[in-house]
């Protein structure tokens, strides 16, 4: 499941291979850029934008790409074989003499004027990885409603990016906070935050995306996707319920124990 620190690490990837090299052959399979071709054109940075992907090349546009619930970027030597699922679920393919990068099951496949990158990135709050991180900033969006329960507020990426179901629902746990706690009742709102960007910075330097320290498989998460498991610290059973507006509702684990409603 791709959150911030996913994108941090394929966008890392990603700029090794491509950075600084000529493009010899371009592939955008989606309908309204099925005929732009970037080849001849030089990779001048890889952004990562929360759970965007900026792409940016010397002819003044920038490949947007979003990884949803699926996305993923694979890279290539010529001699290996693809491996990252069928044909159909390719979505864009930035060759050079060394590498291919393959885009599969991305969700935003989009040119645009490298000038004009706000239009798809502009809206999003403070990125919890980023080099201008404003810890300020996103506090005071997350406060703007301070009604909202802090499990729709951390998943919000206006408010701050890069956090994703994964990490609102260990940081919860970990600050012993039932995700339907209004913002307004959050003591340490700045120590949740903080937080989850430490979790989602300490998961930037291997894949396992573990929250609990441990990577071995099934203990590497404290609630998520433990649905009716006993609770690591207490035993409890955790409890799941979808938390959100109808149409982005996510499912939401939580210990009825650790994290009592107030
Ligand atoms: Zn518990």
């Amino acid at each position: 499941m791709p959150e911030g620190d996913t994108v941090f690490r394929a966008s890392r990837s990603m700029r090794k291979a491509l950075v600084g090299r000529v493009m010899t052959s371009t592939d955008f399979r989606v309908p309204q850029h099925a005929t732009a071709d970037l080849s001849g054109r030089t990779v001048t940075e890889v952004v990562p934008r929360g759970k965007h992907m900026l792409t940016r090349t010397d002819a003044g546009v920038t490949l947007h790409t979003h990884f949803k619930m699926e996305g993923t970027w694979h890279l290539y030597k010529p001699e290996t074989k693809w491996r990252g699922g069928p044909a159909h679920e390719i979505r864009a393919i930035l060759g050079n003499d060394e590498w291919t990068a393959v885009g599969y099951r991305l969700a935003i496949v989009e040119l645009l004027p490298t000038a004009e990158e706000h239009r798809a990135v502009g809206h999003l709050g403070p990125d919890l990885l980023g080099p201008d991180w404003d810890l300020d900033d996103a506090l005071a969006r997350i406060n703007a409603k301070p009604d909202l329960a802090i499990g729709e507020a951390l998943l919000d990426q206006r408010n701050l990016a890069g956090i994703g179901n994964i990490y609102k629902n260990e940081t919860l746990f970990l600050k012993g906070l039932h995700p339907w706690t209004p913002v307004n009742q959050v003591k340490d709102l700045a120590g949740v935050v903080t937080l989850a960007q430490k979790l989602l910075k300490l998961n930037c330097e291997h894949w396992s995306q573990s929250t609990t320290g441990n990577t071995a498989p099934g203990e590497r998460r404290w609630v998520i996707s433990r649905g009716g498991q006993p609770c690591r610290r207490c035993g409890t059973r955790i409890v799941t319920g979808m938390q959100g507006d109808p149409l982005v509702a996510r499912f939401t684990y939580w210990c009825p124990h650790c994290q009592p409603e107030r």
